[in-house]
């Protein structure tokens, strides 16, 4: 393989810690496996701040849009509560998003069976669980105009969101979702309020359209969002692959996430549309946030950070034994009772993030053996 451009934003927090643990697994598949990375360090939120006094400098988003895939750790703290909004930490990771119109997020709520117990469900329910939300990230209630509060004539006030969807949105997203069925289960579930939303009306119709006309190899199916809500909760490995608006996405990503016990374990993958010679732009990224109640401690959790560079293996480079191989590695480290502070169970071993790290390396060095 040529040598792709790996663009690495740690971000703030605990975002520094974890990225460098997922370094070390590039690093070990460089040596390992001749899979060369040429790869670019930069700033990005608070960091990006203080140093740029913004949280994505433009020397910074040039090298994101030359980049074949972003690893990014997470950004944000209390440090720069009072920076304006528009300059703040999460901006930055905002800005990446729309300049690279990362439409498609890729959520897995995955249960190692390890961890089972973790989760707030009974056992029987969770283990094995495996499950992808693909939400719609760039369109939808949150980016709709209007979106304002006004005053009224009586002093009271207006407020007003608008939720707003059109074919090409919900096409591309359904395509990703069906393209990934067809390595992945075979089954979609597409979630929306056709009960009650014009959007979702729409949303219904395309979804359908899709399947009729280019992927009716696929089994999928229809619920409602709020029917989707409690069957997560009853019966969720019902589910392989769930595609959904952006609000919607938001809501049911993180209901799954809870399914599987820990935020440090849960990586995602935001996908933009790919271009005329196949290449896609794609940011990785922890669920979790900027820790920073844990940040420089040595505690927190890699898992999220190296299993999204195992996304990143298998999304932007196809490289699916490579991927197998990180998460097959990071199922017996935990089958071997290591565990950061985050996943701790009793008779245990806790254990630190680069000792975790040291863990993951040791279990990819004897599987390659
Ligand atoms: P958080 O995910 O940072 O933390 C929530 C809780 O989970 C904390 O108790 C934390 O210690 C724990 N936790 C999270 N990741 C962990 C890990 N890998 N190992 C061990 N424990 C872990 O969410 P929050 O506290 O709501 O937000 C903190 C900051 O992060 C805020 O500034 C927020 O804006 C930012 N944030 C950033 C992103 C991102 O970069 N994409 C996402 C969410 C939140």
């Amino acid at each position: 393989m040529n040598n792709k451009k790996l663009l690495v934003l740690a971000g703030d927090g605990i975002g520094p810690e974890c990225v460098q643990q997922a370094l070390r697994v590039v690093d070990w598949f460089g040596r390992n496996r001749s899979l060369a990375f040429d790869i670019e360090e930069d700033l990005v939120g608070g960091a990006a701040y203080d140093v740029h006094g913004t949280s994505l400098a433009d020397t910074t988003m040039q090298k994101a849009v030359d980049a074949d895939a972003i690893l990014f750790g997470s950004v944000g703290g209390p440090k720069w509560d009072g920076v304006p909004r528009d300059l703040r930490p999460e901006n930055g990771l905002l800005r990446l998003r729309k300049r690279l119109d990362l439409f498609a997020n890729l959520r897995p709520a995955t249960v190692f069976p390890a961890l089972a117990e973790a989760s707030s469900l009974k056992t029987e329910l969770v283990s094995g669980l495996d499950i992808m939300i693909i939400r719609e990230l760039t369109g939808g209630v949150y980016f709709g105009e209007p979106k304002e509060i006004t005053t009224l004539p009586d002093g009271s006030k207006r407020a007003v969101d608008s939720q707003i969807y059109t074919t090409r949105e919900i096409a591309r997203t359904a395509r990703v979702a069906f393209d990934l069925a067809r390595q992945r289960g075979n089954k979609v579930c597409s979630v929306e309020k056709s009960n009650v939303m014009e959007t979702g009306v729409l949303w219904r119709e395309v979804v359908s359209e899709i399947h009729r006309d280019e992927y009716p190899d696929i089994n999928l199916s229809h619920m409602l969002a709020d029917a989707c809500a409690m069957q997560l909760l009853r019966a969720p490995k019902q589910f392989e692959i769930i595609v959904t608006d952006n609000l919607f996405g938001d809501m049911l990503s993180d209901e799954a996430a809870m399914l599987t016990g820990s935020i440090g374990m849960l990586p995602s993958a935001s996908l933009g549309a790919p271009d005329a010679q196949g290449r896609r732009p794609a940011l990785y990224e922890p669920c979790h946030g900027s820790a920073p109640d844990i940040a420089g401690q040595g505690i927190a959790n890699p898992l999220a950070e190296i299993l999204s560079f195992a996304m990143l293996l298998r999304y932007s480079f196809d490289l699916v034994g490579e991927a197998v191989l990180i998460e097959t590695a990071v199922e017996r480290v935990l089958d071997a009772g290591l565990r950061t502070g985050d996943i701790m169970q009793p008779g245990k071993t806790k254990v630190s993030t680069g000792a975790m790290g040291d863990a993951v390396l040791a279990q990819l060095d004897a599987l390659a053996a």
